[in-house]
């Protein structure tokens, strides 16, 4: 569809004054003759998003790895399953040396939870417990709130937080932006004595939508329940205070860690045929939290390269260097499995010559951020031009990803991260709306064609990309 669409479009510029005239300028100003190094790589790169396009098969191996597994949160059985599935279907396809390689993750149960404000009348709040939490009580907790509109508050006003439970209300700009209340929010408010913390949640302000993830206590500060709680409940909290109306909430949370369980990263190849022991590297997180179904964040990241590499396999491209699939392991709550797999392989990180993830999801429009020295960055962009009949034409900063980070630091690899739209990968990011449904199946044929392309010709090239 994409390419009838493009070539279409093409013809049309072609053939009237105005685009023709575009068109000439257009090849003058990209200087075509310096782009003559892709030459050999113009067919296959066809070929393969031909291939990736011309159906709706990855679409439906997300479904498929959704639907019959579920969440796939670290140490549950739905994941062992999920794995188990992964490395048969791999090993189905044909990819070389198919394995699945232990790591200990920690396992985490949320249980049953719920809160409400109760008093002013009753109101039931829309949380989720975020990741890591430690119980109520079993009959729950209940206090009045404070409201905060940031750290510097929560410090400014030492004295009141003891006590009580201490509500973050901070409006999601960024992602970046505002996961620090997320993660820091509970230790921040334990710190001065509060008893439990509600976070609004990070996302935008969606259908009354609570967004987990995880939190970290660190040191120095007792373990507290914390949630998050949607955004219109957080304002509505807040604007009752700030009427001064105390809030008293109750707020109850099974949530408890067990002991850590044995997991795994699924690996498939295509081993390269001239430098077998030169690695691209391509993968996304196979955990998932344990709400929805972790099709956005990260089953499709999962499926899209692994996809690139079957496609390879299809079309009978074997390039010169070994393609590597990963799928990791334990992002979401431990980055445990991205650490397995660096310290596993750290006599091998320079021989990482590329290294691609996607964990942002596919929405478009779509872009690749790159991270890199500049002579690696001009010949990503390079490659970028053979993209645009799926969609990429931005190659922007921000390259790598969680799961790549510690190999590719160990080994100076350039990065390259396949970003989705982010105002439509945060609007489900860790909710119960986290399914299949959300993506078009285009769009994960398109990622899974783009990211081919990159990978094949990166493992083909005669060089290495520079460092
Ligand atoms: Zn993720």
């Amino acid at each position: 569809m994409a390419l009838t669409r493009r070539s279409a479009l093409a013809r049309l510029l072609l053939l009237t004054p105005v685009g023709g005239a575009l068109m000439a300028a257009r090849a003058q100003s990209q200087a075509p003759l310096k782009l003559s190094w892709l030459d050999p790589y113009r067919e296959p790169a066809t070929r393969l998003m031909q291939a990736a396009t011309k159906d709706d098969f990855a679409w439906r191996r997300l479904a498929e790895l959704t639907d019959t597994y579920g969440h796939r949160l670290s140490g549950s059985d739905n994941l062992q399953r999920a794995i188990a599935w992964a490395a048969e279907t791999m090993s189905r396809d044909g990819l070389d040396n198919v394995r699945t390689e232990p790591v200990m993750v920690p396992r985490w149960v949320r249980g049953r939870e719920s809160a409400e404000i109760v008093a002013p009348p009753r109101h039931p709040l829309a949380i989720l417990g975020l990741g890591g939490s430690v119980a109520t009580p079993p009959d729950g907790l209940e206090a009045e709130v404070l409201v905060v509109g940031s750290f510097d508050e929560l410090r400014a006003r030492p004295g009141e937080a003891r006590g009580r439970i201490v509500l973050f209300n901070v409006p999601f700009t960024t992602y970046s932006d505002t996961v620090n209340y997320r993660t820091g929010g509970a230790r921040a408010a334990s710190q001065f004595g509060a008893v439990a913390a509600l976070v609004r949640a990070v996302g935008p302000t969606g259908l009354r939508t609570p967004h987990t993830g995880s939190l970290q206590y660190g040191p120095g500060a007792a373990p507290i329940p914390a949630a998050s709680v949607s955004a219109e409940d957080a304002d509505r909290i807040a604007r009752l205070t700030g009427r001064g109306v105390p809030v008293r909430v109750r707020l109850m949370m099974e949530a408890r860690t067990d002991a850590d369980v044995e997991s795994a990263n699924v690996v498939g190849e295509i081993r390269g045929r001239e430098r077998p022991r030169e690695i691209v590297l391509l993968g996304g997180h196979f955990d998932s939290w344990d709400v929805g179904t972790g099709a956005s964040d990260d089953g499709v990241g999962c499926i899209v390269t692994w996809e690139a590499a079957r496609l390879m396999l299809r079309l009978g491209l074997r390039p010169r260097r070994t393609v590597r699939v990963v799928l990791w392991v334990n992002e979401e709550n431990g980055l445990r499995g991205a650490n397995a797999y660096a310290a596993k392989y750290a006599a091998h990180a320079a021989n990482h010559v590329f290294a691609l993830e996607s964990d942002s999801g596919v929405f478009e429009p779509a872009s690749l951020g790159f991270s890199g020295s500049a002579a690696a960055r001009g010949i990503i962009r390079d490659i970028g031009t053979l993209l645009a009949p799926v969609g990429i034409t931005d190659i922007v900063g921000g390259g790598g990803g969680a799961d790549i980070g510690p190999i590719a630091q160990a080994g100076n690899t350039p990065m390259v991260a396949y970003l989705g739209n982010p105002g439509r990968y945060f609007a489900i990011h860790h909710t119960p709306a986290d399914t299949v449904e959300r993506i078009a199946p285009g769009e994960v044929s398109r990622a899974a064609a783009a990211i081919a392309v990159l990978a094949y010709v990166v493992a083909e090239m005669p060089e290495q990309l520079p460092r």
